[in-house]
Formats: C-alpha cells, structure tokens, sequence
C-alpha cells in the first residue's frame, strides 16, 4: 500500500517539523497543513481499501458457497437423472417383455395368433406374394391319452424346436392351436413351398421323446396354398384348411397342395 519511498518522504516531513531550528521557518506552516492534510487522506485510502478488500473477501466466499451450492445441485441432477435413465430401461424392458409374451405361445414360445394375424395383414398389405402351410400333428390324441399330457406337452416343444431350425430366415411359423402350426413363406410359390415343407415333414418324422425308454415320435400332414394375386390371406387361409383335410382324409403324414 504504502511505498517505500513515500514512507521514507514522510518521516523526512515530520523529521523536518519536528526540528525546533525550523519553528519559524514560513513554510513551515504550509507544510504541516500539506503533512497533515496527506495523513488524512492516506487513514481514508487504507480505510477503503479495507473495506474493498472484505467486500471483495465476502464476495469470494459468497461465490464458494454458490459454486458447492451449484455443484451439489449437479450431482443430486446427475445422481436422479441416472436413477430416471434407469427406470426407462427397465419399463423399456418390461415393456418388451411384456410385448414379446403378448405375442409369443408360453408352451413353444412360437408366435401366437396375435402375431400371426398381424404378419398376415402385413403381408396383405405389402401385396406379396406367399404361401401359406397348416401343419397339424397327425393321431395326437392317442399321444396324451396313452403317455399323459406332459409326454404331449414335451413332443409338441421338441417338434417346434426343430421346426424353428427347418425355417429360412424371412420365413415365420407360429402355433395356430393346439397342434396345428400355420407356416407363413413369404415370396415364396406353392412347389418351392411345398419342397420346404416335405423337408420339414421329414425332419419331424425323426423328433423323438423318450418315454419310459421308449422313442416316441409322430407324423403330420399339412394342407398348402399359394396366394391368388387380389385375394385375401382369409381365402389362402381357407383353402390351406381344405387341403389339410384332404391330406387327412387321403391317409395323414402327407402334404395336399390347394389348386392355385
Ligand atoms: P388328427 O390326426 O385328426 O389331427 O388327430 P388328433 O388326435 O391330432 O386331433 P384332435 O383334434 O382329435 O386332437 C388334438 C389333440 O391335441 C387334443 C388335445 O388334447 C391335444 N392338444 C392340443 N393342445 C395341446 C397342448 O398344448 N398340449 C398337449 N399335451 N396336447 C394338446
Ligand atoms: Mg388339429
Ligand atoms: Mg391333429
């Protein structure tokens, strides 16, 4: 604050005043008034920069407590915005759960009817061509009559597993009921369908549970249709079903083809 220099001037000044030799000395007066007056104002300037230094001192710690105020703030936002992220993937989650199991068979897991239904309207829509394939399990009945429902519950998984496996990759196979599943070939017309359906006729023939030590195993016959340009997938439904009549009709474990 104060300079060296000036400190030294000052102690010369009053040195100067105090000296007796200089009592009546003219400027002596001038120069007492001028040290006085300089005092004065020097006890001021050091009062106000006190005053400056404690505001700004006040102001820092005002700032301190805002920023921790401010960060803290940050964290408790950052800390809740984790926990939000959190909840919206578990509804996320859920929410695909619950979506998956309203279109899914809980026994196979195989797309259920919903699903079914709706790939059908899609592919009305896109104005594709398809076929369509009703597979149904030939004599089931006998299977839980005589082994009990669990053995056909087993059999029904374990042919549905190896159904999933026949499939190409843009095709979709759900459970239309009980035993009877409703193949879905997109793009694809009524003899190639027909060669993917024998080759998974002839995979299922070899699934086989064991029951007792005994390999138990079935056939299925399936009834085909191929969509006629302008129809509705009700009709190839339609004509899919009658063919799997005839399939069953004409001795099962056979596929039957609808006129196209
Ligand atoms: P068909 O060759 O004429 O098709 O004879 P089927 O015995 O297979 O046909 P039917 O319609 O007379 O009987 C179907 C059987 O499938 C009866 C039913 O108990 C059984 N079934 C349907 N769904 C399930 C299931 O989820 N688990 C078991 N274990 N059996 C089922
Ligand atoms: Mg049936
Ligand atoms: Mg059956």
């Amino acid at each position: 604050m104060k300079s060296r220099s000036e400190e030294g001037l000052l102690q010369r000044v009053a040195a100067l005043l105090a000296e007796p030799r200089h009592a009546d000395n003219p400027l002596r007066e001038a120069l007492e008034a001028l040290y006085l007056q300089h005092r004065d104002q020097r006890e001021q300037l050091e009062r106000l920069v006190n005053i400056s230094d404690r505001y700004q001192a006040l102001a820092r710690e005002a700032q301190q407590v805002t920023q921790k105020r401010y960060e803290r703030s940050l964290r408790r936002q950052q800390k809740l915005s984790r926990i939000s992220d959190g909840y919206q993937a578990l509804i996320c989650e859920r929410n695909q759960t619950l979506h998956e199991e309203a279109h899914h068979d809980a026994l196979t897991a195989l797309p259920n009817r919903r699903l079914i239904d709706e790939h059908l309207a899609r592919l009305d829509r896109d104005k594709r061509g398809y076929t369509l394939a009703l597979l149904d399990i030939d004599h089931f009945k006998q299977i839980n009559d005589a082994h009990g429902h669990d053995v056909g519950d087993a059999l029904l998984v374990a042919i549905t597993q190896t159904m999933r496996e026949s499939l190409r990759d843009y095709d979709l196979c759900g459970r239309w009921g009980g035993e009877e599943f409703l193949l879905m070939l997109g793009d694809t017309p009524l003899e190639e369908a027909s060669r993917v359906v024998e080759r998974m006729r002839a995979r299922l023939a070899r699934v086989q549970v064991f029951m007792a030590g005994q390999p138990l195993s079935v056939t299925l016959s399936a009834g085909l249709s191929e969509r006629r340009e302008g129809e509705s997938h009700l009709d190839t439904l339609k004509r899919a079903d009658q063919a799997l009549l005839r399939a069953k009709r004409d001795g099962r474990d056979r596929s039957r083809l609808a006129s196209h």
